[in-house]
């Protein structure tokens, strides 16, 4: 193996040094990585400034470091290495989805930009900020992956097929992000922006690196965690720790209820076996909300399974025991090839939420975006087809 290397050129040789990717790291560790280099720490901050706010892709273009500086850190492997677009699709209703190269290993995962957000936060009292007419967008939400696959196996659900293949890093997961924000132009502090970490996998099974994603885009990006949401399946270990994070730090929670009883429930997402409803809603309870906050609980309606209306009262009834706020988000089951479910008539999804509504439940139908082009809800899954 080794008289391979020495017969290479060596004026190739940083080629063989091993990729060192600065995107990802935290500012202690960019100081850490400057010392190496006998520089002092603040240089870690024009780093962090370089990389995540002003978003260059490389090395060469932190414009604050000396050429030096530069040459000596790319000499020992150092560069951006932020993940890149690799592919587009854009729908009809102005959704695109991403295929997003990551650096950890050779799959792609999937992010979702929706330029008129994904109506699930219509009614909660934000959507009267925001920046008008500047953009062709007013009020956008990007959808973040966490994992590649799934090892969750919610039998409605498209990712789930995949099986986890494996979990992203901090760096992957906040790339996703920041090659979103880049690719839009979007301009934190004045754009109006949302982010939902419900793209492919469960965040709470990448859990370290999903809170450490949250803390690159919140204390080097610049995004507001209360316009965050992490969805998760009811993982209870991951929501009591989520439960102790600083609200600084924390973003909302939502909860993949998804059907109305345990019964139903473990019949859909077979995890319920292990953390039943009222677990869920246990740890969920020791969240400290802020004012006005409420934790969502997304449902989605399956013909026949879990959208008749007294499905809709047993739900009502969750809602009113769980002792905190809550709204619910209903999704329309979007189909997938080979998931044994049906979509919901339309009259039964409105009957659910009228049901749930004069119950006195908030409620809000998410429409579904992008479908034609497999990007709404649960049909995240062509990562390893494409
Ligand atoms: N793993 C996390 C986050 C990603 S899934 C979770 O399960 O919460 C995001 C949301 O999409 C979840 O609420 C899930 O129930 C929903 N979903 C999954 N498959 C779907 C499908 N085929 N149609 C509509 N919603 C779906
Ligand atoms: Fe995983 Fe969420 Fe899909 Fe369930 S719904 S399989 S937890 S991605």
């Amino acid at each position: 193996m080794a008289s391979k290397y020495i017969q290479l050129d060596p004026s190739r040789i940083t080629d063989l040094a091993p990729r060192r990717p600065l995107f990802g790291l935290s500012r202690t560790e960019m100081a850490a990585c400057l010392a190496e280099e006998g520089e002092p720490a603040w240089r870690a901050g024009q780093l962090a400034d370089a990389i995540y706010r002003q978003r260059i892709e490389a090395l060469s273009q932190v414009s604050t470091f000396s050429r030096d500086l530069r040459d000596r850190m790319q000499a020992k492997g150092w560069d951006v290495c932020r993940p890149q677009i690799a592919q587009v699709f854009r729908s009809v209703d102005g959704t695109e989805r991403y295929l997003v190269q990551g650096v950890a290993g050779p799959e792609t995962v999937e992010t979702v930009w929706m330029p008129e957000g994904d109506e699930g936060e219509v009614g909660d009292g934000s959507e009267d900020e925001g920046s008008g007419e500047r953009r062709a967008w007013s009020r956008a939400t990007i959808c973040v992956s966490s994992q590649v696959g799934c090892a969750v196996n919610c039998q409605f659900c498209l990712t789930a097929k995949l099986g986890l293949q494996r979990n992203l890093t901090a760096g992957e997961i906040a790339g996703q992000v920041v090659a979103v924000l880049d690719r839009q132009k979007v301009e934190i502090g004045k754009d109006r922006l949302n982010l939902v970490f419900m793209g492919m996998g469960e965040p709470f099974l990448n859990y370290d690196a999903f809170l450490a994603a949250v803390r690159l885009l919140v204390e080097e990006a610049g995004l507001s965690p209360q316009r965050m949401t992490v969805s998760t399946s009811g993982i209870v270990p991951g929501i009591t720790r989520f439960a102790a994070e600083p609200a600084e730090i924390r973003p909302k929670l939502a909860i993949s209820l998804n059907a109305p009883d345990n019964a139903v429930r473990s019949e859909v997402m077979p995890i319920n076996r292990k953390w039943p409803i009222e677990a869920v809603v246990d740890a969920a309870r020791a969240i400290k909300l802020r004012p006005r906050e409420r934790i969502t609980f997304e449902y989605v309606l399956l013909a026949g399974v879990t959208d008749r209306p007294e499905h809709a009262r047993l739900v009502a009834r969750l809602v009113r025991r769980a002792g905190f706020p809550v709204k619910v988000n209903l999704i329309a089951w979007n189909p997938g090839p080979g998931v044994p479910y049906a979509m919901p008539d339309p009259m039964a999804v409105e009957r659910f939420r009228q049901t749930l509504a004069e119950e006195g439940v908030p409620v809000y139908l998410r429409r579904p975006r992008g479908r034609d082009i497999y990007a709404a809800c649960g049909q995240l899954k062509r990562t390893v087809e494409a």
